[in-house]
């Protein structure tokens, strides 16, 4: 049974001052002020409103309503969250992640916009799903609004962007290494208006979730084309169709992630109309490449977020009256206030990272934003990973453990610096791509010192080393 959920609708609750700390709007990093709209501005104060006073205190009951045991828990469908997404929707937060200026459905605000937004989002477990702003169907509704037919936007991307259903995007495969693409070999063959899938997925995310009912799937469809970037496609396939079975869920560090989970799905012998493939057959590198930009840039604010809370959880611990190792509170000890420092230092410096990376995709397109993507992608799981570290230390025991939030946020940290690809895939990219200049700069620094010879000669200087001391020992007076 749902616990009744009641929450006031007063303004004064939504845009009040918060006992004298600076609004979400006030807190905005001075950069990126000038491309942050009024509108957005207000938003961003009601997001963080909704989330800190609704979400948050709502967390845990989700928690208790997604039940035991793991058919109940992956059948299960909280109603508070029902509850909080009409409380979002009367509030005006839907669909926020879908930037104007490359699509029509969303809220109409920009990446970076939106990237303020999702660090709020991050500090609940449920806020991105109660906005309609959770992944994976975030990038799955992208897929959809960017190169879906109209037919396909009908039947998935309208009630996606209603949250009525949800989507999984099936990709990771347990028999190959799947970060790099070319590998994914589920198979796909046409028989006359039908392509039949064979083959099986692993990390669905999402896919435990009842309500999930589009799966958007990566395939092998032309193994023999000379181009390996030609050989895949991307499909969709509804999750009800004959032949797919979800065999397990998979564990994060012993958490289920119920109701949505990850999924290990087999396929045998699926059948999927011809009209289902996404842009056509052989384009299925064009789709994922398409899809998965902005997501990283909301994944990393979400994380932003995540290290902000367990900053605050470290502040909150420091000051209980209660724990007092040797007599002194933890703000005593130098050690902490250190640490905290060093929090407050990286998670800043983290911040402007995904920020300059979501300017960067609002000034162009995600591809134009690869360098900035790559670098917030890399850095800002590790930040999150240190603060909330620091956390746990000062906690203690109960850092580890179920009572506070920080064991489970530090569980799923973890998993970014592996999901979208992981970290050694993109700082090689990064290296290379800087490394490209470094012919160039060889041959500038024998120019600049050629230069500087002939300088010293212009000025009738003669070139040594200021350390030359040229000192033969038996000469040498002590
Ligand atoms: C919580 C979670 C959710 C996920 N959700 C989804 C989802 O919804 N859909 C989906 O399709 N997938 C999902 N994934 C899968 C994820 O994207 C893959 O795990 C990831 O891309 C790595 O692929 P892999 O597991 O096959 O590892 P592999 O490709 O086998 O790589 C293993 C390791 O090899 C190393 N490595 C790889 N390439 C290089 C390189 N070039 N240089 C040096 N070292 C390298 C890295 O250390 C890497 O971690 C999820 C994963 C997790 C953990």
């Amino acid at each position: 049974m749902s616990v009744p959920y009641k929450i006031e609708a007063s303004e004064e609750l939504l845009l009040g001052n918060q006992s004298q700390q600076p609004r979400a709007s006030q807190k905005i990093p001075i950069i990126a002020r000038p491309f942050v709209s009024e509108r957005a501005q207000k938003t961003l104060d009601i997001v963080e409103k909704f989330v800190e006073e609704e979400c948050i205190p709502a967390d845990p009951i989700y928690a208790q309503q997604i039940g035991e045991g793991v058919a109940t828990r992956f059948s299960a469908h909280p109603p508070i969250l029902e509850d909080l997404k009409k409380r979002a929707r009367e509030l005006g937060l839907w669909n926020m992640f879908l930037p104007k200026n490359h699509f029509k459905e969303g809220a109409g605000f920009s990446n970076l916009e939106y990237g303020l937004m999702a660090e709020y989002l991050g500090k609940s477990h449920i806020a991105s799903e109660a906005t309609n702003c959770a992944a994976p169907d975030t990038g799955n509704m992208e897929v959809f609004a960017k190169y879906g037919t109209q037919v396909q936007k009908d039947r998935w991307l309208k009630p996606l962007l209603e949250g009525k259903i949800r989507s999984a995007f099936l990709m990771t495969e347990p028999d190959v290494a799947s970060s790099d693409a070319t590998n994914i070999g589920l198979r796909m063959h046409q028989e006359g208006n039908e392509w039949v899938l064979n083959g099986s997925k692993w990390w669905s995310s999402g896919a435990g979730d009842p309500r999930c009912q589009i799966y958007v799937v990566m395939g092998k469809s032309d193994p023999n084309n000379s181009n390996v970037y030609k050989q895949q496609s991307v499909m969709f396939v509804p999750a009800d169709t004959p032949g797919i079975t979800i065999k397990r869920m998979l564990s994060v560090y012993g958490f289920d992630d119920a109701p949505h989970g990850h999924g290990h799905i087999v396929f045998n012998d699926v059948r999927v109309p011809a009209e289902n493939m996404c842009l056509g057959a052989g384009r299925g590198f064009e789709v994922i490449q398409g899809r998965l930009g902005p997501g990283r840039i909301h994944h990393a604010m979400r994380s932003i977020g995540a290290a902000e809370k367990a900053l605050e959880y470290f502040l909150a611990r420091m000051n209980d009256p209660k724990k007092k190792p040797f007599g002194k509170q933890l703000y005593e000890h130098g050690v902490m206030l250190e640490r905290v420092a060093r929090s407050r230092i990286e998670i800043d410096t983290a911040r402007l990272s995904v920020l300059n990376a979501a300017l960067m995709i609002d000034s162009k397109d995600a591809k134009f934003a690869l360098k900035e993507i790559a670098e917030a992608k890399v850095l800002v799981p590790q930040v999150a990973l240190d603060v909330i570290d620091r956390a746990v230390q000062a906690y203690g025991g109960a850092g580890v453990s179920q009572d506070t939030p920080l064991a489970n946020m530090w569980a799923h940290g973890r998993t970014m610096k592996i999901v979208d690809g992981p970290d050694e895939v993109h700082l090689i990219q990064l290296g290379r791509n800087e490394n490209k200049r470094g012919g160039w700069l060889l041959e500038k620094i024998e120019w600049q010192k050629k230069k500087g010879d002939e300088m010293a000669k212009a000025y009738g200087i003669t070139r040594r080393d200021v350390l030359q001391l040229d000192r033969e020992h038996a000469k040498a007076k002590l």
